[in-house]
């Protein structure tokens, strides 16, 4: 059974002496029993300790790290089926397949793919985590040559895919950056299992046979010392795979299946060759369960609904999705510009924003913290109200962007407009319509 934080704690040494990165033991011990230290992280923990903590103390779903420094890419980790329960902790990692017969352009293109494919949405970085390369050829040279391309024009961590062990240990010569080796199947697992060690990196597993096939294959490689492991059902058609998938994060967490203890990955790219359709596996599987999701175009079309899928699966349910503090201009907002207050619920944010950029009015946004509550829930609890709005507007620096000394604050708030006249001294409280949708209009008319 799962021993809680306080099981933990009451074997750890008690010194707080910081050396595992977190700042008490207890601290450690509820990290432990949540899955997100490593026992071995405490070097003070006596043999009786080591033994009664080691097996209980795993996560249910090993951490898998694949690439290095700030690249690196970490798959597993999850503790729970559904996010309404927790929350997920790792977000599954999209890698664009590239095979090694493609030709020059379309390869270049892919890259191309990877790299522009970025964006940034509530202050995260939204991209591609991995590269897939392929070994169609069958020649290690052409897989090398590659390889070392992709490896020019990208630092993600790269799948090595191949089930020929010498291919592998040709690509594992000039890669060297902890890719993950993909893979070990029932015919070729010992010597995959070789490299794995060899090179100590990830080796994923592939079975001819669903999940029973993973039963069986999982456990041997284990006992060969293989520690770190990506789990292929090896179905190639939605129904089984999702099936599989399911059914994996169920034995590992609710059935307690060994074998099943690792992350997965999945092939869209290889269950259609509809761009449209390849994109919805993929979410399908960032729903359920994929760590890895293999897809074979990640042009921004289709890069960017599936980013925004998987940052709202693995946001915390229980904090709103918050922006930073600050002063966010609009446009290219002036000295003579209107100045708004919101709060920073993200909702909030982008409604707004959207409304203002939507007006063609360059304006000055002010976001207040209020732990990423909407306006009226914020004002009903206490956190946006004029005795905290005032001195936010104060310490802002707003004062050294315009000359004016106009705040327009949501039409909701209208009760404490004079309230706050009287908190924000040199300011006159101007109140805004009620609904972001009237923003534009109020906006034209407020700089007319
Ligand atoms: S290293 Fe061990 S003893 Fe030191 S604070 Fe961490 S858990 Fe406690």
């Amino acid at each position: 059974m799962a021993l809680t934080g306080i099981d933990i704690f009451k074997l750890l040494p008690k010194t707080n002496c910081q050396e595992c990165g977190v700042p008490t033991c207890l601290a450690f011990a509820m990290k432990l029993a949540a899955g997100q230290a490593e026992l071995s992280s405490c070097p003070h923990l006596s043999d009786d300790a080591k033994a009664a903590l080691g097996e209980a103390s795993a996560p249910p779903i090993r951490l898998v790290t694949m690439g290095s420094g700030d690249d690196a890419f970490k798959a597993g980790g999850e503790l729970v089926m559904f996010r309404h329960d927790k929350t997920f902790f790792n977000p599954c990692g999209y890698a664009l397949l590239i095979d090694d017969t493609s030709g020059a352009s379309e390869i270049d293109g892919k890259l191309k793919q990877v790299n522009e494919s970025h964006f940034v949405r509530v202050e995260q970085d939204l991209k591609a985590d991995m590269v897939a390369v392929k070994c169609s050829s069958g020649k290690p040279e052409t897989f090398v040559e590659i390889i070392e391309k992709v490896k020019a024009a990208t630092s993600l961590p790269l799948i090595l895919m191949s089930d020929n062990p010498e291919v592998i240990h040709a690509g594992m010569a000039v890669n060297g950056e902890a890719p993950l080796i993909y893979g070990a199947n029932k015919d070729n697992y010992e010597k995959m299992a070789d490299l794995a060690k060899t090179h100590k990196t990830a080796l994923a597993v592939i079975s001819d046979n669903g999940i029973d096939g993973l039963n069986d294959l999982v456990p041997k490689i284990e006992a060969l010392g293989v520690k770190d492991l990506v789990l292929d059902p090896g179905y190639r058609n939605p129904k089984e795979t999702l099936q599989s998938l399911v059914y994996m994060r169920r034995g590992a967490l609710v059935k307690k299946i060994k074998a099943f203890g690792y992350p997965t990955i999945a092939f869209p790219v290889e269950e259609t060759s509809d761009e449209m359709m390849e994109t919805l596996l993929a979410g399908l599987y960032t729903c359920k369960y994929g760590s890895i999701i293999v897809v074979g175009n990640l042009k921004p079309q289709y890069a960017l609904p599936l980013y925004v899928l998987r940052q709202n699966i693995y946001t915390d349910p229980q904090r709103p999705m918050q922006v930073k503090q600050g002063i966010y201009p609009i446009g290219t907002p002036n000295e003579n510009s209107p100045v708004l207050v919101t709060t920073n619920f993200s909702l909030t944010y982008f409604i707004v924003t959207g409304e203002v950029e939507g007006s063609r009015v360059p304006a000055w946004m002010l976001i207040q913290d209020v732990e990423g509550l909407s306006v009226m829930t914020a004002w009903a609890a206490g956190k946006f109200v004029p005795e905290k709005i005032a001195p936010f507007i104060k310490g802002s620096g707003i004062e050294e962007k315009v000359k004016h000394r106009k705040l327009v604050i949501p039409g909701y708030l209208s009760q404490m407009s004079g309230e706050l006249d009287d908190e924000l001294e040199g300011w006159k409280v101007e109140v805004g319509p009620r609904e972001a949708a009237d923003l534009p209009a109020f906006l034209k008319a407020w700089s007319a």
